[in-house]
């Protein structure tokens, strides 16, 4: 049977390259190859780069209000294609679809009906000086490239796509290479959706396609999802023609139960913030400090629930709560961290090894892994693994426990887990991390800003924050009476 062959998306259309080059995408959970994409060339590229340009000039001249209402549509358009699209997502990604099939298309919904909503809003202001006064203008960049990771690849589209579209901006997005169409999906929504011709395009390749996105002297800021190394890249690239950049990182965040902690409702934030999305999540509390009073609890009934209600499998079956990693490339680099934690002394208390479920034989899976006597030099513990690996340290008291937490040039989340409400505000407000959250674990409502301190990330996504990023100010002074001069 043949497979079907996806084009790049430019200019509200699918558009066919003039190499006819193309890589293959492979499903995670079977290792079979689903489908062709075909790879941006340089007739693409400028396509596209000739496309946003107009897109920008139609889009940023049209009344805010219209904007909203042709975003809006979109969103109801995501919304009735749920099913459809967070299909795609799954047979992309390898995550189960009991999460793709609530969240993912949801969440970038949610995004696109936010900044929607907020973009009538928007708005400048006035002061007098004296007899003459200035006032200010909020207006959009130009055109923005978004460039995606692949562990939610249709939510990274609509996260970074909404603000900036929002704002009067258009887009250059390039998805990751394993997890290419969800974002030529949402290319399609916004077309039928009534929103005009090359404000959003897609262009699809591996990291040059990025990398000359990030250098591209017609685009005026970019937005990043991805690893820290990748990131500076895209920084150093962005710094050619000194570009606007978000930049959204990797994490090793700490996750602190203390002893006064709810036990039960600790393990399931530490359990989210570590097998949801089989541990591909950036803001995973992967440095689970539990206080050692209570640690044997915890670990005892952690154990207890991880073997009993994790469900490995076909990620397409409503049962399956746990799926396959995104790659053979990155299924390795897992069980290797996990060889280094055996390696350098930290004690397997479950898992560890690769796994080959019945109903999807091929897959990249990798048991839902926790190290005990996790010690913070270990390999396991200062490197981000991005997969489903859990690693419990034990802490004595609360200034201890916030210096280690915070020993990591990382700055992405922090969690803490206390019934006493001062602790929590106290403890929380001397961690260095961007994205907190006291007696809960995950949650990324629209309305939160979420970025990295440190070496995390620089700027944010979600909030009206983030309105901040997609807009320049323009200041207009306007004299009133004669000018006054020495010459
Ligand atoms: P990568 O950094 O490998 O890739 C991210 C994107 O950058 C991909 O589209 C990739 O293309 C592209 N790329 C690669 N090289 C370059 C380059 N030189 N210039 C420009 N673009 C380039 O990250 P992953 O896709 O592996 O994603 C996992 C990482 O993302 C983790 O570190 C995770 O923590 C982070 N992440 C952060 C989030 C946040 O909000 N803070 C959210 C989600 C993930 P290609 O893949 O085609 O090579």
């Amino acid at each position: 049977m043949s497979l079907p062959t996806h084009q790049n998306y430019v200019n509200g259309q699918y558009l066919a390259n003039k190499t006819g080059a193309t890589f293959d995408v492979i499903n995670p959970a079977t290792g079979q190859v689903i489908y062709h994409m075909e790879i941006a060339d340089d007739f693409i590229k400028q396509q596209a780069i000739d496309s946003a340009k107009q897109g920008f000039a139609v889009w940023s001249a049209m009344d805010a209000t219209q904007r909203s209402r042709l975003l809006l549509k979109a969103v109801a358009l995501l919304r009735e294609q749920n099913d459809e699209l967070a299909k795609i997502e799954v047979l992309d990604t390898g995550k189960p679809w009991q999460e793709a099939s609530v969240v993912d298309v949801e969440s970038g919904a949610d995004a696109i009906e936010f900044f929607a909503s907020l973009a009538p809003a928007i708005e400048g202001n006035q002061q007098s000086v004296g007899d003459d006064f200035y006032y200010s203008r909020r207006e959009a960049l130009g055109v923005c490239a978004g460039i995606g990771a692949w562990n939610y690849p249709l939510q990274i589209a609509c996260w970074k796509s909404a603000p900036a579209l929002a704002c009067g901006n258009s887009m250059i997005f390039k998805p990751s290479e394993e997890t290419p169409l969800g974002a030529l999906k949402l290319a399609e929504v916004f077309t039928q959706a009534g929103i005009p011709d090359g404000v959003f395009n897609v262009v699809q390749g591996a990291g040059d396609v990025g990398a000359w996105l990030s250098h591209h002297s017609d685009i005026e800021k970019v937005s990043f999802t991805g690893e820290v190394g990748t990131g500076k890249k895209v920084m150093a690239g962005a710094a050619t023609t000194l570009k606007d950049v978000t930049m959204e990182l990797g994490g090793k965040s700490p996750l602190i139960v203390f002893e006064d902690a709810d036990i039960d409702n600790a393990i399931s934030g530490a359990m989210l913030g570590n097998f949801y999305t089989q541990g591909e999540i950036c803001t995973n509390g992967t440095r689970v400090f539990v206080h050692r009073s209570v640690v044997n609890t915890f670990v005892e009934r952690l154990l207890e629930r991880t073997r009993n209600n994790i469900v490995v499998g076909d990620p397409m079956h409503p049962d399956t709560n746990f799926g396959a990693l995104i790659s053979k490339k990155h299924h390795q680099l897992v069980l290797d961290y996990i060889q280094k934690g055996i390696d350098e002394g930290a004690t397997l208390l479950e898992g560890g090894e690769a796994l080959s479920p019945s109903d999807s034989a091929g897959g990249y899976f990798v048991a839902p892994t926790i190290f005990s006597d996790v010690t913070d030099e270990m390999t396991i513990c200062r490197e981000e693994i991005f997969g489903p690996v859990m690693s419990i340290l034990t802490f004595d008291d609360e200034d201890e426990v916030i210096r280690r937490a915070n020993d990591t040039e990382f700055g992405l989340a922090a969690g803490i887990f206390t019934q006493d409400i001062t602790r929590a505000h106290r403890v929380i407000h001397q961690m260095q991390a961007g994205i907190c959250w006291i007696n809960n674990y995950g949650a990324s409502p629209v309305q939160m800003p979420v970025g990295g301190y440190k070496q995390s990330g620089i700027g944010r996504e979600n909030g009206i924050e983030t309105l901040r990023h997609y807009t320049q100010i323009k200041s207009v002074y306007v004299g009133m009476t004669p000018l006054e001069s020495p010459f």
